[in-house]
């Protein structure tokens, strides 16, 4: 591991808008060359925070395009280095003659992420901050989308931060008592001071394991996977969460043989609804292929819904992630009563009972967070949050059961340095190489 690594090297442009034809498009540039690069396009003297509405002109003077110049002064800008924006006609044409222009003019094409990276090195915004940034760019529901939002501005690393600041003063205690003989630490308040700030850090690792695992799901969305017999009516169900008619409903049992995979947005949550097979054995190959399918979507799910036939339901051993449907209800004389708040009765036909079914999907997800403070996160920051507890869970036995406090000590780093990775304090240059290369250019 090392401290910041990376050395930022040259003037960098790229398109920061869409690619493709559109009523404005923005060009980018970052770097030492951005001021005289500004100068020589828009014949104009660039100022901090200044637009300046002027030709675009290209080396012999002809002007390529009339545009809005914006001029941010290193560190005052997004990248923490001199940056200009202009924005242009949105022709790819236009784009393309402005891009070879400033490439004439000492700067080089961005790499993917390349803004955001040099934004992180430059200290204006920490990893998980950077990767909120991709996360804000990329989210498909309003909820993710304000979610990116508050993790770009901070208030994931924030809650991380609590933890480190937590496990700093928990090392301070143990290094001071490392100097102390065992009969002179009996008569200080340290010891008991130690175990209960240890005892305080384990419940806030528990909360920020939880709210991270929520994190995760709202960034990345949940898996719901239906399953259960032929025939039951899982295509029906499946179209009519996911709104349309996808998946192929027939009443010949055995039609869905490959998985069909739809994904919605439920209460503003991404979710990712899966069709399988209808379990049962078959001497079809192909339907034999569909049922191990089936099952293995089972093992990845977030969310089992296990439909059955309303008439011939028997009492179900429902798994702890699943949710048992009752479909078909329409067919039914008698409504049965429901004991289990996971069973819900439904007509895929008529809708009946549905929306019932979609609020409690939507429950999983609200569990832990509600919509004004949750977050997004990523599984690379639940791999280190879950490296710091574990190392943290060592030092705090080693402190119950009175352990050499030098050890305790080195496991106490070890927390702090996994909790690092979530931020970048620590980064490898493949972690960063990792994490920038999923970005668009531009960005
Ligand atoms: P799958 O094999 O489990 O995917 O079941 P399908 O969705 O293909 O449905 C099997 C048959 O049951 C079809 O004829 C559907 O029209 C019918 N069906 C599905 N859901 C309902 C329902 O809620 N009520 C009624 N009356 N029929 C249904």
């Amino acid at each position: 591991m090392n401290k910041k690594i990376e050395k930022i090297a040259g003037t960098i442009v790229a398109l920061a808008s869409a690619k493709g034809a559109a009523g404005l498009a923005v060009i980018r540039v970052s770097g030492a060359q951005a001021k005289e690069i500004y100068t020589k396009l828009t014949k104009q003297t660039p100022r901090h925070m200044g637009a300046s509405y002027s030709g675009l002109y290209g080396a012999n003077n002809t002007e390529i395009d009339k545009g809005v110049s914006l001029f941010f002064e290193g560190p005052q800008s997004y990248t923490g280095e001199d940056v200009c924006e202009f924005s242009v006609h949105g022709s790819p044409v236009i784009v393309e003659l402005l891009l070879e222009r400033i490439k004439t003019l000492d700067a080089r094409q961005a790499q993917p992420g390349e803004f955001t990276k040099r934004a992180y090195l430059n200290n204006k915004m920490d990893l998980a901050q950077a990767e909120a940034v991709a996360d804000l760019i990329e989210s498909t529901s309003i909820r993710t989308a304000l979610a990116a939002k508050r993790s770009l501005s901070g208030e994931f690393s924030k809650r991380v931060n609590e933890i480190s600041s937590k496990i700093t003063k928990t090392r301070t205690l143990v290094e001071a008592m490392l100097d102390f003989s065992d009969q002179d630490l009996d008569e200080t308040k340290h010891p008991g001071t130690l175990v209960a700030t240890a005892k305080e850090t384990k419940k806030s690792f528990t909360t920020l394991i939880n709210q991270t695992r929520t994190a995760i799901r709202v960034r990345d969305g949940m898996v719901l996977t239906i399953m259960g017999q032929p025939n039951v009516g899982k295509s029906s169900l499946f179209n009519k969460i996911c709104g349309n008619d996808r998946a192929i409903v027939s009443s010949k049992a055995g039609t869905t043989r490959d998985i069909v995979s739809e994904s919605i947005s439920i209460d503003g949550f991404p979710v990712r609804v899966l069709d399988t097979a209808g379990l049962r054995e078959s001497k079809d190959d192909i339907e034999q292929e569909g049922v191990k399918r089936a099952v293995e979507a089972g093992e990845f799910a977030d969310i089992i819904l296990e439909v059955v036939d309303a008439r011939d339901c028997k009492n179900k051993q429902e798994q702890d992630n699943s949710i048992l449907v009752l479909n078909k209800c329409d067919l039914l004389k008698k409504t049965p009563k429901i004991e289990s708040k996971k069973t819900h009765l439904v007509s895929a036909k008529t809708g009946k009972g549905i929306d019932g079914l979609l609020d409690h999907i939507a429950a999983y997800f609200i569990e832990a967070e509600s919509s004004e403070t949750s977050i997004t996160a990523r599984k690379r920051h639940m791999r280190s949050i879950q490296k710091a507890h574990s190392a943290f869970s060592l030092a705090e036995r080693g402190i119950k059961e009175n352990k050499a406090l030098d050890l305790v000590a080195e496991d106490l780093l070890q927390a702090q340095n996994s909790l690092a990775e979530v931020t970048g304090e620590f980064s490898t240059e493949d972690m960063l190489e990792a994490i920038f290369k999923s970005f668009c250019i531009g960005k």
